[in-house]
């Protein structure tokens, strides 16, 4: 097959003004387009409010394990759904339940339309995962924090969870999925603790009841670039497996909560 050619100088030199013209246009349209999705993130600034759990559904996080080892695993952060609506959930949890087995509870959870809503600080232990184990770089990591309950993560876990949709109250494995404002919200609030991508994980990553599939219908590809876009803008560097930071990060505590 024959190639075209022109055999005009003149024609050849426009060709690839041309073509250098229409690179660098196509350059500049993306640099711009990314700096106003960059500008937009570094001014994104959620709806963020205190729910303040009932005391009895969260505890303290523990120096040691029920043997007396001292415990040191660094956080991560574990993604739920409600399945219930965001005023039930905090209805359940600002609940005092007395029976152990009754207590239950997320650090933070993301209504639909974007806000955050704190429920227990993260200087606390949310009884977010019982019998879960977290299977990272680091190999399995659990806590055994109680003499009957098995082991969990939730001694260093991080528990964010993301209100259903109306079609997800139910036992099913899918629904219409999250909305894009709580995809942003979650997104601004994992960047903002600066817990590396390799100790993000869900519910149903640490279960080990088999029982849970939380969460469900979750497009992880755009959550997980999200998170990068918002750690860029924030400059936020990851930090080293060990950091003690995270556990005292985080927006000021209400006074009315219980200690
Ligand atoms: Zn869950």
């Amino acid at each position: 097959m024959r190639r075209f050619k022109s055999n005009s100088p003149l024609l050849n030199g426009l060709i690839l003004f041309l073509g250098a013209f229409l690179c660098i246009l196509t350059l500049h349209v993306n640099v711009v387009n990314s700096q106003t999705v960059h500008s937009e993130l570094a001014s994104f600034r959620p709806v963020e409010v205190w729910r303040p759990a009932h005391e009895t559904n969260f505890g303290k996080r523990y120096p040691k394990d029920i043997y007396g080892r001292l415990v040191n695993n660094a956080p991560i952060v574990v993604l739920h759904e409600t399945v219930i609506s965001a005023a039930d959930t905090i209805r359940v949890f600002q609940t005092p339940h007395y029976n152990e087995d009754d207590q239950a509870s997320y650090h933070a959870l993301i209504t639909r339309n974007g806000t955050i809503v704190h429920l227990v600080s993260k200087k606390n232990r949310a009884f977010g995962a019982g019998n879960s184990v977290f299977r990272g770089p680091n190999g399995p990591e659990a806590v055994k924090t109680h003499r009957i309950y098995p082991a969990s993560v939730n001694n260093f876990a991080y528990h964010i969870s993301l209100e259903s949709p109306a079609d997800g109250r139910h036992n099913g494995n899918h629904h219409s999925g999250y909305s894009q404002a709580q995809y942003k919200s979650l997104a601004y609030l994992v960047a903002k603790s600066r817990i590396p991508q390799s100790r993000v994980t869900t519910h149903k990553g640490v279960d080990r009841s088999g029982s849970r599939k939380d969460p469900r219908s979750f497009n992880n590809r755009h959550f997980t670039s999200l998170v990068q876009r918002f750690s860029q803008v924030n400059n936020a560097t990851t930090v080293s497996q060990n950091s003690p930071a995270f556990f005292e990060l985080g927006p000021s505590m209400p006074v009315q909560e219980a200690r």
